[in-house]
């Protein structure tokens, strides 16, 4: 089976500093998979870089069989990628719905699709059915979350990929969400998610990559990486 996704050999640069360094890395159709690593790793570059809004200095990024390096960020969601940034960068003075209306633009483009869209939002966050009209900076951080990632659904993405979206969030609201990533891939999108969390990570994914320093250091099924002693030890807290 060939990889949706594939990285060979990627560098990427903030000016003159070296952020990833020769990433190689491959997504398969229907799979969630984890991107570990400490603060400054290179996690968040590793998202930018694919979704276009930097631009690699080497290597390919494989989409479908297609190098992506080159193309612009919004052509990019249009081909089925979207990206979920740090921080829930909703609309806060739109409402729930209008946060919603605004996802479907690139995609959908009928009245009809998008109200399906909508509906399918709510069936997977019913809180956010109940917070329809409300104002979306109104909303509680885990609320903001399921927004968020309910916006980035309303393109229909092949590939969703989260940055942390447990960040700052109670535990109970934290397995909430993951439980509902987990539904979004069950019903078809393939997700590549960022968490500091690694031990939630680790639990839903099928398959982790760890990155340190720019650098991939090691990649295996999850429930290696979860029974590894160097894994343990500096992202599972033991
Ligand atoms: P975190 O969880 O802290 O966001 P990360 O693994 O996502 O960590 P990145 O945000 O990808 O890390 O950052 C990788 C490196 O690039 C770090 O050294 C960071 O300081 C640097 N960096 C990130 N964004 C910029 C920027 N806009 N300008 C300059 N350097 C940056």
């Amino acid at each position: 089976m060939k990889p949706l996704l594939k990285l060979k050999g990627v560098h990427s640069f903030y000016g003159k500093i070296h952020a990833l360094n020769d990433i190689n890395l491959e997504i398969y159709e229907g799979e969630i998979v984890a991107l570990l690593g400490s603060n400054g790793a290179g996690k968040s570059t590793t998202l930018k870089t694919i979704s276009g809004i930097i631009k690699p200095k080497e290597g390919t990024i494989e989409w479908e069989g297609e190098n992506l390096v080159g193309t612009p960020a919004h052509k990019i969601v249009e081909k089925g990628i979207i990206h979920i940034p740090e921080g829930r960068r909703i609309f806060g003075g739109l409402t729930v719905t209008e946060n919603l209306e605004l996802g479907a633009f690139t995609v959908r483009k009928n009245k009809k699709q998008i109200k399906e869209g909508i509906e399918r939002a709510f069936d997977l966050f019913p809180r956010l059915k109940e917070r329809a009209k409300q104002t979306a900076g109104t909303l509680s951080g885990g609320e903001q979350q399921m927004l968020a990632i309910s916006r980035g659904l309303m393109s229909q993405p092949k590939l969703l990929m989260l940055d942390e979206p447990s960040m700052g969030l109670a535990p109970i609201i934290v397995q909430e969400i993951m439980k509902i990533i987990k539904e979004i891939n069950k019903q078809g999108t393939t997700i590549l998610l960022i968490e500091q969390n690694a031990k939630a990570a680790l639990k839903l994914a099928n398959r982790g990559y760890v990155i340190e320093t720019s650098k991939i250091i090691m990649h295996e099924e999850a429930n290696v990486l979860r029974a590894d002693d160097k894994i343990i030890k500096a992202y599972l807290g033991a």
